[in-house]
């Protein structure tokens, strides 16, 4: 790397002091050293958002620094696992010191909150892509699958559903309603759900975060559980403004479909649901018959959405 992005990095990105136990040794050397404690596992994952594919050109280099890193913490907190370092590998069209900053102080506010030390990555010139790698440690066995799903199992989320994917109708000026700053907010800046996460292992026994939209998340967790499920229309956890949507466009599966809500779907035994706290939101059962069927008004019907006609029959 020329020096001149060096000091970039330097100035941006290089962490004084680590804020994580687990961090040896952050940026600086050819690799980072981490820690992992005795009986746990390091849980892996790394997510990239490119100009106009994942997010709009223009948007405010704060929400996508914050939002980068949301996103894979979104990945650890559904598999139950306490986030503890992340990689970054920038490649950026050219050096834009005010870009730059901006981007680097959304990152940091997130990064900050959970502790989380930045310990190494890669700075690349080229069409602008962002990619975070990101570790978390989980008590061996206790890590959330998707793949543990079990017939009369019920099912739960986080949150509200909906709200990001009216946020990207709104930015790209499609629709837009008296409380369309909540919905923006939760596009931009997706709050990561890692506290549910870790209250979730021991209760919950298959969970996923929904990036795609929940009717296709729900349907990894029912593919890999070999289940199929239905849920309840009218518990579905929807805000004012969403439904609003729907009222003004009869567009009723939006909420299922879209995408980058980042809240966490998972699924609980019976006999342990009464463990959970009111943070959850009951939306459904997980049953026996392939499929994924939404009972609405009296009615209930297979959930025909992208990715899912491989369930039906
Ligand atoms: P190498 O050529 O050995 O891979 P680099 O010169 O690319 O190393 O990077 C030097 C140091 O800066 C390394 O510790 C690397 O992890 C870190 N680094 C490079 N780019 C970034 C970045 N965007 N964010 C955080 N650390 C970075
Ligand atoms: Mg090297």
């Amino acid at each position: 790397m020329p020096a001149a992005e060096f000091d970039l990095i330097e100035r941006f990105f290089a962490v004084k002091k680590s804020s994580n136990a687990a961090t040896e040794l952050g940026i600086g050397d050819d690799c980072a050293l981490l820690s992992v404690p005795a009986g746990y596992r390091l849980a892996i994952t790394a997510d990239t958002m490119v100009e106009n594919v994942h997010f709009l050109a223009g948007t405010d280099p704060y929400d996508l620094g914050y939002k980068l890193l949301a996103v894979n913490l979104s990945d650890l907190a559904s598999m139950g696992a306490e986030p503890v370092a992340v990689t970054l590998a920038l490649t950026l069209p050219d050096v834009d010191e005010s870009w730059l900053e901006r981007f680097a102080e959304g990152f940091f506010e997130l990064a900050a909150h959970y502790r989380i030390d930045l310990v190494g990555g890669d700075t690349t010139s080229g069409p602008l892509t962002l990619t975070v790698q990101a570790m978390g440690i989980v008590p061996a066995g206790q890590a959330l699958r998707r793949s543990g799903a079990r017939p009369g199992d019920v099912i739960y989320m986080t949150g509200k559903l909906g709200d990001a994917g009216l946020g990207l109708k709104i930015a790209q000026g499609h629709f837009s309603c008296s409380q369309q700053q909540a919905a923006l907010e939760r596009f931009n800046r997706p709050k990561p759900r890692v506290e549910e996460g870790l209250e979730l292992r021991n209760i919950a026994r298959s969970c996923i975060d929904v990036s795609d939209g929940l009717a296709q998340d729900l349907g990894h967790i029912l593919k890999q559980s070999g289940v199929g499920a239905c849920l309840d229309w009218e518990d579905l956890p929807l805000s004012n403004a969403v439904k609003a949507y729907i009222e003004a466009t009869g567009d009723w599966t939006m909420p299922l479909r879209a995408g980058d809500d980042y809240e966490l779907c998972f699924t609980v035994p019976a006999d342990k649901a009464a463990l959970l706290t009111e943070n959850f939101t009951r939306i459904g059962v997980i049953e026996d018959g392939p499929g994924l069927r939404v009972h609405r008004f009296g009615t209930t019907e297979l959930l025909r959405v992208q990715g899912f006609e491989h369930f039906s029959h």
